[in-house]
């Protein structure tokens, strides 16, 4: 673990250095986790050492870290880090995440008022290719959400309600893994067609589709899984739907490689569905990276900005929605490889329920 964590902190240092950073300062807690092991809330200064500030909330679980001094602080936190540091330890132009609140970036201002503060584009993307160790706990979350997707099927029955289904998905998430990674979506007939419904009291009815999208917590990994199938005998469109969107996917699949540009990749699902006429219900991306957290780079969209490289893990999730009718969208996670990608999402992509 520590020669790993080493890893990270040396690749993290060269990212800095390339772009004439002398440290950086973080506050997203899956950075600090995935840079020294500390699953609880603090700041993290990078510069000749790293030094991990947290409140007492998280004494004991600093147990955790490694590699790095801890400081515990009844004060403020940046108010413990500037006591902690000694004078020249930042240099002179220090990375900060985008997702830095506004209020702790005027805070920074007044504590270390000598420091040149930028955002750095490196840690945007820190996490986004996946060592051995976090691909083999991502896999072993992606199996434990196909076991629980086959369980689930048993509970779909007539006057069952979406909030019914989901709590105990959620009882489930944490009892055969260790929580649930995202509040999962139970859609019943035209509540599919909004690709993020919440749960409601809707009853299952026959004759109309179901969609469930979901994701386990392993050990700070997540994952992420969506079926859509039909309760009864389905629609004559909604098969149809159902095989665009499978199309749509296993085009993105064939097509995935290291070096592909985001937006190329979710173009190629996206033409699959342009070209069978529903251009204009599919309005979200095709995939996002799984990781410490449930949406993480690379962002395959439209609007996405990279290139895809080896041991990325993200989601193909192709989608069409007929509002006020119903919606399709499947999802598989992928770990790509030189080749192609390896999928590791194994449910049925359609089951019948009736
Ligand atoms: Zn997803
Ligand atoms: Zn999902």
């Amino acid at each position: 673990m520590v020669c790993r964590l080493n890893r990270r902190r040396d690749r993290l240092k060269e990212s800095l250095s390339e772009e004439g950073l002398s440290g950086a300062l973080l506050a997203d807690p899956a950075n600090i986790r995935y840079l020294c092991g500390f699953s609880g809330e603090g700041i993290l200064a990078v510069g000749e050492a790293l030094v991990l500030v947290t409140d007492p909330r998280y004494g004991e679980q600093t147990e955790e870290a490694q590699g790095c001094r801890v400081v515990v602080t009844r004060e403020r936190l940046l108010d413990g880090l500037k006591e902690a540091l000694k004078d020249g330890f930042w240099g002179e132009r220090v990375g900060l995440e985008g997702s830095l609140p506004y209020g702790t970036y005027l805070r920074l201002l007044e504590v270390f008022p000598d420091v040149g503060w930028t955002k750095a584009s490196c840690l945007e993307a820190l996490r986004s290719v996946k060592d051995e160790g976090e691909i083999a706990l991502i896999k072993e979350a992606a199996r434990i959400g196909d076991r629980i997707f086959e369980g689930l099927l048993s509970l779909l029955r007539p006057g069952v309600t979406e909030r019914e289904v989901a709590a105990e998905l959620v009882y489930r998430l944490h009892r055969e893994g260790e929580g649930s990674s995202f509040e999962p979506i139970v859609a019943f007939g035209p509540n599919s067609s909004k690709p993020h419904a919440a749960p409601s009291d809707r009853k299952l009815v026959e004759g109309e589709p179901v969609l469930v999208d979901f994701g386990v917590l392993l050990r700070g990994y997540a994952s992420d899984m969506t079926r859509t199938f039909w309760f009864g005998e389905p629609e004559e469109e909604f098969l149809k739907v159902h095989s665009v969107v499978l199309e749509a996917q296993n085009a993105a699949l064939e097509a995935a490689r290291p070096g592909m540009d985001v937006v190329e990749l979710d173009g190629v699902a996206r033409k699959v569905i342009e070209d069978a006429g529903y251009g204009e219900n599919f309005g979200h991306g095709l995939g996002h990276g799984v990781g410490l957290e449930v949406h993480e780079p690379p962002r395959i969209s439209p609007k996405g900005e990279g290139k895809l490289e080896e041991g990325m893990v993200f989601t193909v999730e192709p989608g069409i929605y007929l509002p006020g009718r119903w919606g399709v969208r499947t999802e598989d996670m992928v770990v790509l490889g030189r080749d192609g990608p390896e999928v590791i999402t194994s449910s049925p992509k359609f089951v019948r329920i009736s």
